[in-house]
């Protein structure tokens, strides 16, 4: 195996290949991952929200989330029941908030087309949206006892250096190679300990940075390791600078409260309350005049937020303004004053919450100042 492509199909291949998974296997069983809030648990509904949410984002930073979530929507009936706003808000801080939008969705399809039990086919679960085919392969495994190939962005990584499989892996050859190996891989038996120990595999040892080779159970098998290319490989993502965007966000307040707006359920934010949004160089008394109707005055800009997407970094100017008056039109449907305390408890982008706890500390730090 440590030779890549070159020898493939040669017997010392076949042995390093039928050698991975009972070494993987053997060590999950023992230094592995056991006792995560979604381990012990066939209950597909439970694996797949653990799924969903540890793509993109840290084992650690899930846990509270998922318990939350679970607690409040036990079930996958629950969860389709839900309005979006509360899946939203339970969601609020996670981020790539599509993934809450596509479980809710895919909530609802489970209880209709399937009468609330999750299917158990590969091709019926990445039906569901939002369920590829790696998350669908895990949820097989770990829920319903099947052979299937898992391949996550850790898995990805454990592979390319394994194989020594050169190339950027969101190139598309470059993950067929990375599928093939995946299933070539799989051992007959035992697949929820293997699929297990790939992720433990990737989370732990055979980390982005400071691989810890000198534990790694498959060392041995490993062809980046043989050939000095562990902090070379994966081949990473040809690097393209990121466009910056600038927006001004317009924190209206009133009596105590503040403005929040629904955004329209697709793009960016989908269905988050924010503040609204102007061009930076905007006159905020114009603006407000123009949307609203409202007189207000301008207070000093709070400190500008950044904020990274996965296409492009946006500068937010927070722009406080007071109302001094409101006319009844601007009262719409998705607008609503609120108190900043009970605004974060409202399905929020990172940014606005952000936003939010500065007015908080700002009020009170000026509230202690003047006692
Ligand atoms: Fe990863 Fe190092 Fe193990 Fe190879 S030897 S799989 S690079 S941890």
């Amino acid at each position: 195996m440590a030779a890549d492509s070159t020898t493939a199909g040669r017997p010392a291949v076949d042995r390093a290949v039928a050698a991975f998974a009972p070494a993987l296997i053997a060590w999950q069983e023992r230094h592995g991952r056991h006792d995560l809030p979604w381990q012990n648990t066939r209950d597909p509904y439970a694996v797949w929200l653990s799924e969903i949410m540890l793509q993109q984002t840290q084992v650690t930073a899930v846990i509270p989330y998922y318990r939350r979530f679970l607690e409040r929507f036990p079930t996958v009936a629950a969860l389709a029941a839900a309005a979006e706003d509360d899946v939203l808000a339970l969601w609020s801080g996670l981020g790539y908030y599509s993934r809450a939008r596509n479980l809710h969705r895919a909530a609802r399809l489970v209880v209709e087309r399937h009468g609330g039990r999750f299917p158990g086919t590969q091709a019926l679960l990445e039906d569901l949206p939002g369920i590829g085919r790696s998350t669908a392969a895990a949820i097989l495994v770990f829920a319903f006892g099947g052979r299937a190939a898992i391949l996550d962005g850790n898995v990805k990584r454990v592979l390319a250096r394994l194989r020594g499989i050169e190339g950027y892996p969101g190139e598309t050859a470059v993950a067929a190679r990375l599928w093939r190996d995946a299933e070539a891989l799989l051992p007959e038996s035992g697949l929820a300990a293997y699929t297990q120990g790939l992720m433990d595999l990737g989370a732990t040892v055979c980390t982005r940075r400071n691989a810890r080779c000198d534990e790694c159970p498959v060392r041995s098998l490993c062809a980046a390791f043989e050939t000095g290319r562990v902090v070379a490989l994966p081949t990473p993502k040809p690097r393209k600078a990121l466009p910056q965007r600038r927006t001004m966000m317009l924190v209206l307040q009133r009596a105590g409260e503040i403005l929040l707006e629904k955004r329209p359920p697709a793009g960016i934010w989908g269905g988050l309350w924010c503040f609204p949004e102007e061009d930076p160089g905007a006159d905020p008394v114009a603006a407000c005049a123009r949307r609203f109707g409202a007189k207000v005055v301008p207070g000093a800009m709070l400190p500008v937020i950044a904020h990274g997407f996965t296409h492009f970094k946006l500068d937010i100017l927070p722009q406080p303004a007071a109302v001094k008056s409101w006319p009844p039109r601007a009262e719409e449907a998705g607008r609503l004053w609120i108190s900043p305390e009970d605004a974060l408890r409202a399905a929020l982008p990172t940014p606005v919450r952000d936003i939010i706890m500065q007015l908080i500390g700002h009020r009170d730090g000026s509230r202690s100042a003047g006692a």
